[in-house]
């Protein structure tokens, strides 16, 4: 049996400042080494001050994952040397004295298979390594602390998974429910990153690390588990060890035998005390836990009648549920719902197109209730989202701008269906036996009239002239 188990961090991207210094959590924005002091850059002297924030928001997260949640935490030393890490310790959570991280034994739903959350834990990101030069010879390696100190949470869970595709589902659930609660931006680079571990017919672990986005951790998953079963087979021992995933050939390679946890000299940070999380602080976190994404989904279907499927790809989604929220859905709820998860979603489907998008609310159940007047078509009705996109104008201004109203007049459409008639002999010939014809030469009318025809009078109108 395979068996799969994944370590995530995830960064809290959503806060102010760093976990135990004032230095912004957002480094991104900052030129090297510029958005670090004293704390984050471990000298002498200084003192870590813990982010209440992060504590709270890490909570939060404890809470969302069915954990429990201890009174109160303590934090650790793991001590090891690397170059991003310039303190030579991190400071992390180890429940060695009972529970004191900020959480355990927690549970979330893939389909129909519980994955075990087994501890969450709050802890600073080390900076960043960058490799620059192009030979062997001039290969430089720069390192930038920006990153130094950056509120993570890790995320462990036991090996639940027994495929490659539930890890990606999982992710998936993870990075929306992170994403509903506010505490994080999942498609910033870098926010989200995931080490699994698999192993097969109960042999040795195999860790697999620096694995950059979700879909390459699926394809690292799939890839060790076909090379555990090749070694297998041929009678040959799975060492216990951690690989890293190559990108550019697509496979793990061999990084170093596995660390045991003894090696880090764990020891309680002296320099931050027991944090104590009361019940009260607890409730009141509770009280402000956004609606969680299968109640949000719940609330779509019963008070809407929207689809369950529909009701699944909205809720699940932050930004296109808070823009349904958003637009006038009193009325045509289904409608706003249906154009939100098949028009605009195509069209905004990279964090920079939402970021740009001027579309609100308001333009969503103004265009559906044009098409459902029949003022628009829906084909114009999709030129139009294009233009608000860009623009925000108001759908009036925009239908009357690209003069995208109905052609509902009779006159014009008659004298535009005889041009189709006489050009589609045809098909004008084929339409009397077979009726399905007819909306070939329906569609060559939307064509000339670059989609605005209005359909129901085109139908009419093009079966009269026919004779049927
Ligand atoms: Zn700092």
């Amino acid at each position: 049996m395979t068996k799969i188990g994944l370590e995530i961090h995830c960064q809290l991207t959503k806060l102010e400042s760093k976990l135990f210094c004032p230095c912004k959590a957002d480094y991104r924005e900052f030129e090297p080494n510029t958005n670090i002091c004293p704390i984050c850059m471990g000298i002498p002297g200084s003192l870590p001050l813990l982010n209440k924030s992060a504590v709270e928001k890490a909570t939060l997260i404890a809470m969302a994952l069915d954990c429990s949640t201890p009174s109160k935490i303590a934090f650790f030393r793991k001590n090891y040397f690397y170059p991003d890490l310039p303190k030579n310790f991190q400071i992390t959570q180890l429940n060695v004295y009972g529970n004191t991280s900020i959480g355990w034994e927690g549970k979330i739903l893939v389909g129909n298979s519980k994955i075990r959350i087994r501890r969450i834990q709050l802890e600073e990101d080390p900076g960043r390594l960058i490799y620059e030069g192009v030979t062997e010879k001039t290969k430089l390696t720069l390192v930038d602390y920006n990153r130094a100190g950056t509120p993570l949470v890790e995320i462990v869970t036991e090996p639940d998974f027994e495929t490659p595709h539930q890890v990606r589902e999982f992710l998936n659930i993870l990075s929306d429910l992170l994403e509903n609660l506010n505490v994080s931006d999942p498609g910033l680079e870098g926010a989200m990153r995931a080490d699994a571990n698999v192993s097969i017919e109960g042999g040795s672990k195999v860790e697999i690390k620096n694995i950059g986005s979700f879909h390459d951790l699926e394809k690292a998953v799939h890839f060790e588990i076909t090379r555990q079963q090749s070694l297998a087979e041929r009678k040959i021992e799975i060492i216990q060890e951690t690989r890293q995933w190559d990108d550019g050939r697509k496979i793990t390679i061999s990084a170093r035998t596995k660390e045991e946890e003894a090696e880090y000299r764990y020891h309680l940070e002296a320099d931050i005390p027991w944090v104590r999380i009361d019940d009260n602080t607890k409730k009141q976190l509770q009280v402000h836990m956004p609606e969680s994404i299968s109640s949000k989904k719940e609330r779509y279907v019963s008070k809407y009648g929207i689809t369950s499927q529909v009701a699944d790809i909205l809720s699940s989604d932050r930004y296109f549920s808070e823009l349904f929220e958003k637009a006038n859905n009193e009325t045509n709820a289904k409608d706003i719902a249906n154009m939100i998860t098949t028009d605009i979603m195509g069209l905004l489907d990279t964090r920079e197109k939402r970021e740009m998008s001027k579309l609100e609310g308001d333009h969503i159940s103004d265009l559906v209730g044009y098409i459902k007047s029949n003022k628009i078509t829906r084909a114009s009705a999709k030129l139009a989202l294009d233009e608000v996109i860009k623009n925000g104008k108001q759908l009036s201004e925009i239908i009357e701008d690209l003069d995208l109203g109905h052609v509902s007049d009779e006159s014009t459409l008659s004298d535009i269906i005889t041009e189709v008639i006489d050009e589609e002999v045809k098909a004008v010939e084929n339409a009397k036996e077979n009726p399905e014809i007819v909306n070939f030469l329906v569609g060559k009318v939307m064509q000339k009239t670059h989609g605005k025809a209005d359909p129901e009078l085109t139908l009419a109108l093009l079966k009269k002239n026919l004779g049927l």
